[in-house]
């Protein structure tokens, strides 16, 4: 696995040990280069999915655009990494089992939504709050960017 701080080419696995929910393993790996330590995870993928985005753009699913949306909107709320795994890891699933190749940008977004609204009211109104702002013309990921600017403000 490469760095992510040097992008030398290999790094040692420290330790390896099961998530709590157990449907990931979380390896501690440490850069045969520089020496620095970071986190992999690695997961159980059923099926190949493919998001449609505005524009009938294309690209492979990627959770981690998920976690990126999920953590910014809920940055600086009580809510424990483990919750934030869950919840992403939830997500994942309904569209791994949906059965469609094919998922909707939009759709993802709807579920990231209903899962912050059960999570946390703040973590949900930020997120919607941009959400709602939204038109056909932009995709899900760009809620990133945006919850970052809505959560600067407060
Ligand atoms: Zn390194």
């Amino acid at each position: 696995m490469r760095c992510p701080f040097c992008a030398h080419d290999d790094s040692q696995v420290k330790d390896s040990r099961p998530s709590e929910d157990n449907t990931s393993i979380r390896r501690r790996r440490q850069c045969e280069g520089c020496g620095a330590r970071f986190t992999t995870f690695e997961r159980v993928q059923l099926r190949e999915v493919v998001v449609v985005k505005s524009g009938e753009r294309r690209e492979p699913f990627d959770r981690s655009k998920i976690e990126q949306s999920v953590s910014l909107a809920c940055r600086k709320r009580p809510v424990t990494q483990e919750r934030l795994d869950q919840l992403v890891s939830g997500i994942q699933r309904q569209i791994e089992t949906m059965g469609d190749a094919e998922v909707p940008s939009k759709m993802i977004g709807e579920m990231v939504m209903e899962g912050l609204r059960q999570l946390d009211s703040v973590a949900y109104i930020r997120f919607a709050s941009v959400y709602r702002d939204f038109t056909e013309a932009r995709d899900f990921e760009e809620f990133a960017s945006s919850v970052q600017e809505v959560s600067g403000r407060t």
